[in-house]
């Protein structure tokens, strides 16, 4: 029977992790069968050889330094480190030296390497997978949020932003609903292309007099509606009497067709209104002071306030 230094010897030869034992010179005495698979090197070939004999010289310099490092200090060093393998190209190695001492009284170095590239590689592939879906994902909740025409929000995304504006103790909110004039026939005229550049335009005219924190919604196909956290009702009828005014004075040209005389009509509504202030209660109440709006000839403000006082 083998004595136990063969036996531990056999047990190193068939592990799956390359071994070396270098000399306190850093020459090599001995390595087992996994480093010779992995380099595609015969263990006789190696021994009494350095590195800077055997393998390429990007390899050598990140090992040497390591190998010298730990015979001259005893302590262990644990490093990452590229080899390369002569079929599958670079390896991602950890690689753990310590020094040992042999029966003649010499140190002698013992490297232990540990193949992390398929690990890395998967891990890579899952950062990258992970990332892709995150921006998808981010995108998709922008859709979804979003109104495809018009880039406004959509009346859900309407509704879901709504509701931290109304989680406040006693919210201060208004809201203007917006209803084209006579859109209908602007479609039949021009067409329904026409009719689209039309809502575009629309919107880039209402954004324009709009803050970054208010919620412009597109609700329906040539109604809008939009939300002006924090604003008095004064500040609201302002806001909507700019939008309305813009509107008529900007000129509307779409598709080469002969300019549109586009109006709108707006109804405002204030949550010193509601008893219970909610977008559901403000919308109506903005939506009662818009068809006042209509009935009386289109083109300005009502508001729930006030409905008679204030108008073209
Ligand atoms: P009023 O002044 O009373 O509001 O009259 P109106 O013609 O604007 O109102 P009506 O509700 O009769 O017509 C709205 C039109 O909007 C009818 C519909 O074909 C058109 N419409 C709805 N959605 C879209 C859209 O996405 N694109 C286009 N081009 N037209 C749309
Ligand atoms: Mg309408
Ligand atoms: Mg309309």
């Amino acid at each position: 029977m083998s004595n136990i230094e063969d036996i531990a010897t056999d047990l190193i030869d068939v592990l799956p992790n390359p071994v070396l034992v270098k000399d306190d010179e850093t020459r090599y005495l001995w390595v087992n069968r996994a480093f010779e698979r992995l380099f595609e090197v015969r263990r006789d070939e190696l021994v009494g050889r350095l590195d800077s004999e055997v393998f390429p010289d990007r390899q050598v310099a990140q090992c040497n330094g390591g190998d010298l490092r730990v015979l001259a200090t005893g302590e262990i060093d644990e490093a990452d480190e590229v080899v390369v393998d002569p079929t599958r190209g670079d390896r991602q190695m950890i690689t753990r030296k310590t020094r040992l001492s042999s029966s003649a009284g010499n140190h002698v170095l013992l490297g232990v390497m540990h193949d992390i590239t398929d690990v890395t590689e998967a891990n890579h592939r899952l950062l990258e997978t992970s990332a892709k879906l995150e921006e998808q994902s981010a995108l998709l909740r922008v859709m979804a949020n979003t109104d495809g025409l018009t880039g406004c929000l959509n009346r859900r995304a309407l509704f879901e932003s709504a509701a931290s504006v109304f989680a406040a103790d006693d919210p201060v909110a208004s809201l203007l609903v917006l209803d084209l004039d006579h859109f209908k026939t602007i479609n039949d005229t021009l067409g329904h292309d026409a009719g689209d550049r039309v809502l575009e335009h629309f919107v880039q005219i209402a954004r324009g007099v709009l803050r970054s924190r208010d919620l412009f919604a597109r609700t329906g196909g040539e109604e809008f509606a939009i939300l002006l956290p924090d604003t008095e009702p004064d500040a609201a009828v302002a806001i909507a009497n700019r939008i309305c005014e813009t509107v008529r004075q900007a000129p509307t040209t779409v598709d080469g067709h002969p300019p549109i005389d586009l109006t709108v009509s707006i109804g405002v509504a204030h949550t010193i209104n509601c008893d219970e202030p909610s977008i559901d209660g403000l919308i109506k109440l903005a939506d009662r002071a818009m068809y006042e709006i209509k009935h009386n000839g289109r083109d300005g403000v009502g508001s729930s306030l006030a409905p008679a006082a204030i108008s073209r």
